[in-house]
């Protein structure tokens, strides 16, 4: 499926100006019509206060509870370049499960620092989940700059006191920009009272971010679904596959070549993903649900152990080297939990010091090893081979992203 806008999230500690800024962003973009600017207008003249730009989030809001129709959960503005969603959760619980379980995927992040206030506990806590989560196009604004008379030593202590929280967590902005997201600067203009600052705006920033990458441009991966007298069936994950291709059957690494590929009773010359197909091999050998036919030059990992990212979601707890049922695409294993490097809970966000046991809501970094050999990738490289579920006495009990693999034979 191809991807036509980029989808991002905006993190910050409370009241540094999130809403602002989401408000300020539709505003600028033309994505609010002038008579609910003006509904607002009133409003905020008759408490006799300025504009208020946060209350545009909380008229969409309204709106979206009178209409059930309307997705609660994004918000959408358009530059010249590209349409944006905003990935709006209400709290980190819901987007940590959603990111996690794959309902919604943040490509890139926006962390707001109050120029004022300096860096919080969330801002640092903020800033481990996005690196948690891999998203790697990131911008630091630092708001409120009128606050501090848009002074440029300001914005440079600020700036220096993020530096070691962002190192600690692996994270470096692409761009950290002075901004006032109440007065409009330099959020779609440059502005004159921060002539000091040479670089991008908001929206120049989030236009030079890059669409994760489209899954049939990827090296090709078909889990098998089901095998029939001798046709292969299933769907094409990423990439493409062309008739007479070489191809590698993983996780047995046999070598063979496709003599048909057909949809439906048609047979064609080329598939990419998303098709649902049946193909022909040239050899025939065993070949069953859960082996995943592979571009020969390009390969992905086969190990039995692998880091990853878990969110729990059921009323009974984990406990470490308690079996359970892995599945990844069409692929199924008995695997454990062999260690929690870190824990943490999903709605505060703070760190929880246990080591033995994961329980529901909680997000838990760790290594898992898997009974039989499983073919896996980086979540952030190809997601579809990187997003499994633990599934304990029939019931979904946790959905995982792979983030680090210790491949033990993937050079066939
Ligand atoms: P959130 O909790 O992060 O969503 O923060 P809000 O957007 O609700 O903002 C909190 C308060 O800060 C509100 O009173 C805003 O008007 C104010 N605020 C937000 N951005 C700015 C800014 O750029 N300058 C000034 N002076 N105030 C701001």
């Amino acid at each position: 499926m191809k991807q036509e806008n980029l989808k991002f999230v905006i993190v910050g500690h409370v009241d540094h100006g999130k809403s602002t800024l989401i408000g300020r962003l539709l505003f600028d973009t033309d994505s609010i019509s002038e008579t609910k600017i003006n509904d607002i207008r009133q409003i905020c003249e008759a408490l006799g206060r300025p504009f208020e730009f946060a209350f545009i989030m909380d008229h969409l809001e309204e709106e979206r509870q009178k209409n059930i129709t309307i997705d609660t959960t994004q918000t959408f503005f358009k530059t010249a370049k590209r349409d944006y969603v905003i990935i709006d959760a209400p709290g980190h619980k819901e987007f940590l499960k959603n990111m996690i379980t794959g309902a919604t995927l943040a490509e890139a992040a926006i962390l707001i620092v109050d120029a004022h206030e300096g860096v919080m506990e969330q801002t640092k806590r903020h800033a481990y989940m996005l690196s948690l989560l891999g998203i790697n196009q990131l911008i630091v604004v630092i708001n409120k700059m009128d606050k501090v008379d848009y002074q440029e030593d300001k914005f440079n202590k600020i700036n220096a006191d993020l530096q070691p929280h962002l190192n600690l967590v692996n994270l470096s902005p692409n761009y950290t920009i002075p901004i006032s997201a109440q007065k409009g600067d330099n959020i779609a203009k440059k502005s004159d009272r921060l002539n000091w600052y040479n670089g991008p705006t908001v929206l120049e920033a989030l236009d030079s971010f890059k669409n994760i990458i489209a899954a049939e441009n990827l090296p090709l991966r078909l889990p098998i679904q089901d095998v029939y007298n001798n046709i292969v069936v299933g769907q094409i994950e990423s990439g493409i596959l062309n008739k007479n291709d070489e191809v590698l059957i993983l996780p047995s690494k046999q070598k063979s070549k496709i003599i048909e590929i057909k949809k439906w009773q048609q047979e064609l010359n080329k598939a990419e993903a998303g098709d649902n197909i049946g193909v022909v091999l040239k050899e025939y050998f065993e070949i069953k649900r859960g082996d995943i036919i592979c571009d020969a030059n390009n390969l992905p990992q086969v190990t039995n152990e692998f880091k990853a990212i878990i969110f729990w979601m059921s009323k009974e707890s984990l406990i470490t080297d308690n079996s359970f049922i892995l599945k990844l695409a069409t692929q199924e294993t008995p695997a454990k939990i062999k260690k929690i490097h870190k824990l943490m809970d999903s709605s505060t966000l703070k760190a929880i010091d246990r080591n033995d046991e994961i329980k529901e809501t909680e997000v838990a970094e760790v290594e898992i090893q898997t009974e039989k050999n499983i073919v896996i990738e980086n979540f952030n490289f190809l997601p579809e081979l990187g997003r499994f579920v633990i599934v304990k006495n029939d019931d979904i009990a946790a959905g995982g992203m792979v983030t680090a693999t210790f491949s033990n034979h993937n050079n066939p």
